[in-house]
């Protein structure tokens, strides 16, 4: 595979970390609350597929266990040709670019995409993650209505910061669940562009083993959020 979604947001804030993702990822130590809340945001997401009806989930694991993103590929082919309203986990490859979009909604003759977050508001992350898939899904002929978050709809801990898209945000109950949907696709399209620059130069990155790309440690180390090679960066 050449750049994922999540490469293409971690080469954006360090080269050095998309290239340690790919060639030395024991490096890393993610911290226990982090991990804890990777995992809640999993069952969030398995939650969130049903929210608009029936759905289709691609998701298929090889015997040892890994994704086996061929037959993923295949699968969502092959739902968008029956016309499946509702796809989660629909896989999309574009000269080995590839991206796996949480929930695909086919909206009269074009599909809404939907990234899911186990958040209270928007994040710049998100919306960079989804300005990639929409790069991906538009090259693959998908026609793209809009491009959205889903959040967590129930009142945010105190003190959380104040959410930018408030005013326009829509909200949906299911299955006990509140959710938020954001509906960033202006700002998606911007990133887009960005994505359509920059990915195979970080798809050279991710391949060249012997080619550790040279950066300090600095200011990117903890924006967005502190990096999991930030002990072994420190360290040198
Ligand atoms: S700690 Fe800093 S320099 Fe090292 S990989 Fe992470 S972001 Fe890059």
């Amino acid at each position: 595979m050449a750049v994922s979604k999540t490469d293409f947001v971690r080469g954006l804030q360090c080269e050095k970390m998309l290239w340690l993702d790919a060639h030395n990822p024991e490096l890393k130590i993610i911290p226990p609350e982090v991990q804890a809340r990777l995992d809640a945001g999993n069952d969030f997401g398995d939650n969130a597929m049903g929210i608009f009806g029936p759905f289709v989930e691609t998701t298929t694991l090889k015997e040892d266990g890994r994704l086996d993103f061929a037959a993923m590929l295949e699968k969502t082919k092959a739902l968008i040709e029956s016309g499946e309203e509702v796809i989660c986990e629909a896989a999309f490859s574009w000269y080995g670019n590839y991206c796996a979009a949480d929930i695909l909604r086919k909206v009269g003759d074009g599909y809404v995409l939907y990234e899911v977050k186990n958040t209270y508001a928007a994040r710049q992350e998100f919306i960079t993650d989804l300005g990639f898939q929409r790069l991906i899904l538009r090259k693959c002929g998908i026609p793209l209505l809009a491009s959205k978050l889903l959040l967590r709809g129930d009142t945010p801990p105190e003190n959380y910061p104040a959410d930018p898209y408030e005013s326009t945000n829509e909200y949906l109950e299911s299955n006990g669940f509140r959710y938020k949907i954001t509906d960033v696709s202006k700002e998606a399209k911007r990133v887009e562009w960005t994505a359509s620059q920059r990915v195979f130069e970080l798809g050279k990155i991710k391949k060249k083993e012997a080619c550790m790309p040279d950066i300090s440690v600095g200011e990117q180390c903890e924006k967005p959020y502190r990096c999991w090679y930030y002990e072994h960066c420190h360290k040198e």
